[in-house]
């Protein structure tokens, strides 16, 4: 599947010379939602799709790049000067972006020619703009002589995001993205990005379905929630609601949200350290009921599809994500899980008249340059 997109790549360039290939993966948070920014602890795993950006060096002082998906040329200042919130088509903005972040590390970007091809689907939830940022990082900054590494990728990548949107997300899906391990979910501290990879129990089937509702978060309801925990966590006296305990926000819901789901998470990683399967699917199930309840982040769509997934046979499934529509993600064992996913799209689509899409996605290897 990577060598199509290299050659349509190469095509798309007018041809391979002197060309570079980086691969960046997009990724579903197994649990751990809303705890990335509150120095808290995520479980995600990079999936088998993933976005690849192809550059050529030329002589102008222009980073021109296209997409194979989306319409329009990209034409911005290799200086960063453009304002990434303006840059037509709106997705250059994360190229614009990217180049003003290793400005800001004071990596100078050449002229360029670039090419984008990714199957991580747009707008979904499974962060097809951090495996945009993550490789356009690398790609971008291998010309610049930073000497980046993983972390500072990561790091890199969210600061052209938050340029290019304004949304002031978490590091936890350029993390996911860098560090990916195959076939293995990963345990962020968000606090010391510590990642420890965790290896998935053969058995296990992670599925994937978007709800057919686009995420209308644009920044406001997500910023606010991030406001809260963190006048919570002023209020508590702390520096993050990763110190506070159960005792201290008893009161109040959305920081009440964070501090359970920072234990769900520890959860569940210890269970799949020990291998044990019955224990995930109750977590799944009660982080949705957190972010339903306490940090009123669903939709009665993703409460549709959560109890189709149950009805279906899964061992358990919750929003995934800022929420506010996108995904859902859930479990299954092996042998049933083709089964689990066609009914819970049966079910779901029946109950809520929206027309789903499905995903069956494995956990790959993070970020790297690609050979041709
Ligand atoms: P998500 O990250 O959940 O997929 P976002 O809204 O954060 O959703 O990011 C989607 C945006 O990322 C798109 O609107 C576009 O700007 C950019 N993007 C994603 N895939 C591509 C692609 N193949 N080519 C160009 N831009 C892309
Ligand atoms: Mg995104």
């Amino acid at each position: 599947m990577t060598e199509n997109r290299i050659a349509a790549l190469t095509k798309a360039l007018d041809g391979p010379d002197g060309l570079r290939f980086v691969r960046a993966p997009g990724r579903v948070n197994l649990i751990g939602d809303h705890t990335d920014y509150a120095e808290g602890f995520v479980l995600p795993m990079a999936i088998d799709r993933t976005c690849v950006v192809a550059l050529r060096r030329v002589a102008t002082s222009r980073v021109r790049a296209r997409s194979l998906e989306l319409p329009g040329r990209v034409d911005v200042a290799a200086d960063g000067s453009d304002d990434a919130r303006a840059v037509e088509p709106r997705w250059g903005g994360f190229v614009t972006g990217v180049v003003q972040a290793l400005a800001a590390r004071g990596g100078r970007v050449p002229g360029v020619d670039l090419a984008v091809s990714s199957t991580v689907p747009a707008g979904s939830g499974l962060s097809s703009s951090s495996a945009l940022s993550v490789a356009l990082t690398m790609v971008l900054g291998d010309t610049t002589g930073l000497e980046l590494d993983a972390d500072d990728v990561a790091r890199a990548a969210l600061d052209a995001e938050i340029r290019a949107t304004g949304v002031p997300g978490g590091l936890m899906d350029q993390l996911t993205s860098v560090h990916g391990v195959a076939d293995h979910a990963l345990l962020i501290d968000c606090r010391t990005l510590a990642v420890e990879p965790i290896p998935l129990p053969r058995e296990l089937t992670v599925l994937v379905v978007h709800s057919g509702v686009p995420r209308t978060l644009a920044g406001t309801a997500y910023a606010e929630r991030r406001a809260a925990t963190e006048h919570a966590a002023d209020r508590l006296g702390i520096a993050s609601l990763r110190d506070a305990n159960l005792r201290d926000v008893q009161d109040d819901a959305f920081a009440r949200h964070v501090v359970t789901e920072n234990a769900r998470v520890l959860d569940f990683a210890a269970a799949l350290r020990a291998h044990d399967i019955g224990a995930l699917g109750p977590l799944l199930l009660a982080s949705h009921a957190s972010l339903r309840d306490d940090f009123a982040v669903s939709t009665p769509e993703l409460d549709l599809l959560v109890d189709a997934f149950v009805a279906a046979g899964a061992l358990g499934a919750r929003l995934t994500g800022a929420g506010f529509g996108g995904c859902v993600v859930g479990l299954a064992l092996e042998p049933h899980a083709q089964r689990v996913l066609e009914r819970t799209v049966e079910q779901y689509r029946s109950a809520s008249g929206r027309e789903p899409s499905a995903f069956v996605v494995r956990a790959v290897a993070g970020a790297g340059t690609v050979e041709p």
